[in-house]
């Protein structure tokens, strides 16, 4: 490929024993983050991802000048690239493969369901598949998410909570693939660790996510819809702030096993592991808007309206007590603090203009 080159510079770490990773999904919100994070603490590190556009590309591709000016490279293709991978770890000893690709979002499945089995199902087989071949086998960090909770209904939600009842397309690809995940341990010795991410919002976050859409529609006057759940009561989630999901994620990464192969043989059974990375404090979300509306200094339109059969589940909240344990998983950036740093990205980078009462955009 013309662009091996680049790869092994990328992945060339800076400090001495620095972690080799292959990170996919590299131009999306958490993704963009996390390879920053890692780069910064010089590990070596590649990008893959599929540029799609189920929101604005042009803020992939504004995360991925930001990856290169740090000297990260992302390379354009998707994770069912069988070849692609073989190639990569050919070329490339990596010892962890942080897997953040996937169709997000609760509401596209219900007109776009195979895109939802193309990326979280199969794409996610055609990874595993990779690093079961490859050798030396890399530990696998992936995101699952809080939707396999579905409606359950008993609150914090802890791992051994039951997830037989997704709402989603979405969260039922996500507990299909925490099976995945477990045959490929249990059968090829993989190392791997599920990450249950909680409502992840912040700077570079995605547009298709309330807090986002919410901010773009109350900038233009535009009215939002607030969906109520059962009995009128208020929708609430878990929100988590982008750089505590990050601490997460690269306290996975220092803390997984390596990978033993095929039935353990060598140095015994690979790691398998399953943490909630939530924030602990659900927040409704009138509660939400009122934050926006004040970072904002704008009033919103607001529209009640009775939840419809989406996706979505009426509330989520993390016990993140395992996490604590045994990644040092510790959230510490609240709503108001976390929605400030938010919005003051959003209105530099959507280039808002601020007047004296009101802000117009440009
Ligand atoms: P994102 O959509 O911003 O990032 C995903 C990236 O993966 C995108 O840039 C997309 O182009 C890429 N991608 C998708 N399918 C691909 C494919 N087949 N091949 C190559 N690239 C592909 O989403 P995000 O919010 O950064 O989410 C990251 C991970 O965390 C996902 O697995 C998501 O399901 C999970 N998650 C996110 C949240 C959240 O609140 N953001 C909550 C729970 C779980």
């Amino acid at each position: 490929h013309l662009w091996d080159k680049k790869v092994r510079q990328s992945c060339t770490p800076k400090r001495e024993n620095g972690l080799v990773v292959l990170v996919t999904g590299a131009a999306g919100f958490v993704g963009s983050h996390v390879s920053l994070a890692l780069k910064k603490r010089g590990d070596g590190l590649v990008g893959i991802d599929n540029f799609n556009d189920y929101y604005e590309v042009s803020l992939k591709r504004a995360r991925q000048e930001m990856l290169l000016k740090q000297g990260i490279f992302v390379i354009e293709d998707d994770i069912n690239d069988a070849a692609l991978w073989s190639h990569l770890f050919e070329m490339v000893r990596f010892t962890h493969v942080m897997h953040l690709a996937a169709q997000a979002g609760v509401r596209y499945a219900m007109q776009n369901p195979m895109s939802y089995v193309h990326s979280n199902v199969a794409g996610l087989v055609t990874l595993f598949e990779a690093c079961k071949n490859a050798n030396p086998q890399p530990a696998v960090v992936w995101a699952s998410s809080s939707s396999v909770y579905g409606l359950n209904t008993k609150v914090p939600f802890s791992e051994s909570d039951r997830t037989d009842q997704p709402a989603s397309l979405y969260a039922a690809t996500k507990k299909a693939g925490e099976e995945i995940a477990h045959t490929y341990n249990h059968i090829y010795g993989l190392s791997i660790t599920g990450l249950r991410f909680f409502t992840v919002y912040g700077p570079w976050g995605r547009p298709d996510m309330a807090y986002f859409s919410f901010t773009r529609d109350i900038l233009k006057g535009k009215p939002i819809n607030i969906y109520q759940g059962p009995h009128d009561k208020d929708l609430a989630r878990d929100f988590t702030f982008i750089d505590d999901i990050v601490k997460g994620c690269v306290g996975a990464l220092d803390t997984a096993g390596e990978s033993t192969g095929s039935g353990g043989k060598k140095k015994g059974p690979a790691m398998l592991r399953l943490f909630n990375l939530g924030n602990t404090s659900p927040v409704t979300v009138p509660v939400l808007v009122e934050l926006l509306e004040k970072h904002l200094k704008v009033k919103a339109v607001k529209q009640f309206i009775k939840m419809p059969r989406n996706g979505d589940v009426p509330f989520t909240h993390a016990n993140v007590s395992l996490a604590q344990a045994q990644l040092a998983y510790k959230p510490t950036t609240n709503l108001d603090t976390g929605l400030k740093k938010f919005v003051t990205w959003y209105l530099k980078y959507y280039n808002v203009q601020s007047t004296k009462s009101t802000r117009r955009l440009l």
